[in-house]
């Protein structure tokens, strides 16, 4: 029998290309900032999105944490959708870590703008928590990965800098959002005094993130990421395997979305399906008759591991271990259920 897993993007394996590239990296201690393939990836990444400066971290969770501790002091605000994996799904960090309150919106799909942005900013009030800092995320991940294109971005960018917030920007996949807007990369700079980029999503890398910012900003980043118990020695072997990923499988995201959009296109067809959510990147979330969970235990006795958010809900995510082979088995497992 055939497995299928569809549970995340994060179980890729590396390629026999990226094995490759990370046998023969150049490494040294990062701590001491001498890992040669550490300072290129991300040098390489600032450079993509019109970034001074970048650090590779361990995960997208530490990316996110040290960019709200960066961008706030203890007693503010930050205002982020009401799914945003940085409040849902970062352990509660952003209390923790740095003692700052969430201002949740409900935005459509996990999409905000200016003017939902705008009335939630708090005044110079002692009674009122300072707001700081806003947090978007792209795509939106329990929004069904829903994009933000740039043109929807500019005038948050807009309203944050005439009020003097700082614009945060969780891009666990923002490839998958820019192979599907259209929008380059570079042009992610002016708007965006951090973004965090995830390498172990899409992307197929092992481990890591990169977060990007000004020289100023990833200077104390560096710091804190010491703080956060996340300084590497030769990590290097990552970093290779992470710039393989930008270098080999940006490109190929598309073939992602194209299978996300047949999945979701069949299971529309199929009478135990209730909805579909428009799929835009490489995340299908749809509804079912009767419970997820009941539902995904029936995949898996088929082979086809999915995932379940919600009572109703089901998860599928497409990725570049999942082959157009594993789509047509999938679709007939759908048709049969
Ligand atoms: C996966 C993810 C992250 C980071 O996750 P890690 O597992 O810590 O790397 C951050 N934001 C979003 C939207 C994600 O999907």
């Amino acid at each position: 029998m055939m497995t299928v897993d569809f549970r995340s993007d994060t179980v890729t394996k590396p390629t026999p290309g990226m094995l490759e590239a990370m046998w023969s990296a150049k490494v040294g201690d990062d701590v001491f900032g001498e890992d040669e393939s550490i300072n290129e990836l991300e040098a390489k990444a600032a450079a993509m999105f019109g970034m001074e400066a970048g650090i590779f971290c361990p995960s997208g969770t530490m990316t996110n944490q040290i960019a709200i501790k960066c961008f706030t002091q203890p007693l503010d605000e930050l205002i982020a959708d009401q799914t945003a994996h940085v409040y849902r799904y970062e352990g509660g960090g952003i209390a923790f870590n740095s003692a700052v309150s969430a201002r949740l919106l409900n935005g459509e799909r996990g999409i905000l703008t200016a003017e939902m942005i705008e009335p939630e900013i708090n005044a110079e009030n002692i009674h009122y928590p300072h707001t700081s800092l806003v947090v978007l995320e792209n795509t939106v991940n329990k929004g069904g990965g829903k994009c933000y294109s740039l043109e929807q971005i500019a005038p948050i960018a807009q309203l944050c800098k005439a009020r003097g917030l700082k614009l945060h920007l969780d891009g666990a996949r923002i490839f998958n959002a820019l192979a599907h807007t259209g929008d380059n990369a570079v042009d992610y700079g002016q708007h965006f005094d951090g973004i965090s980029v995830c390498l172990s999503k899409g992307l197929g890398a092992p481990v890591g993130s990169v977060l990007l910012g000004n020289k100023a900003t990833i200077k104390y980043a560096r710091r804190l990421r010491k703080v956060f118990g996340g300084g590497m020695r030769q990590a290097g072997f990552l970093a290779a395997a992470a710039t393989y990923a930008l270098d080999h499988h940006v490109e190929r995201l598309k073939i992602d979305h194209k299978h996300a959009q047949i999945l979701a296109d069949e299971l529309a067809q199929c009478a135990w399906v209730t909805s579909v959510m428009p799929t835009e990147t490489n995340i299908v979330l749809f509804d079912t008759e009767g419970p997820a969970d009941v539902v995904v235990a029936k995949l898996l006795e088929k082979g086809i591991k999915a995932g379940y958010t919600d009572t109703k809900r089901i998860r599928l995510v497409t990725h570049l271990d999942i082959h157009p082979e594993q789509i047509e088995y999938a679709v007939s497992v759908f048709k049969s259920l």
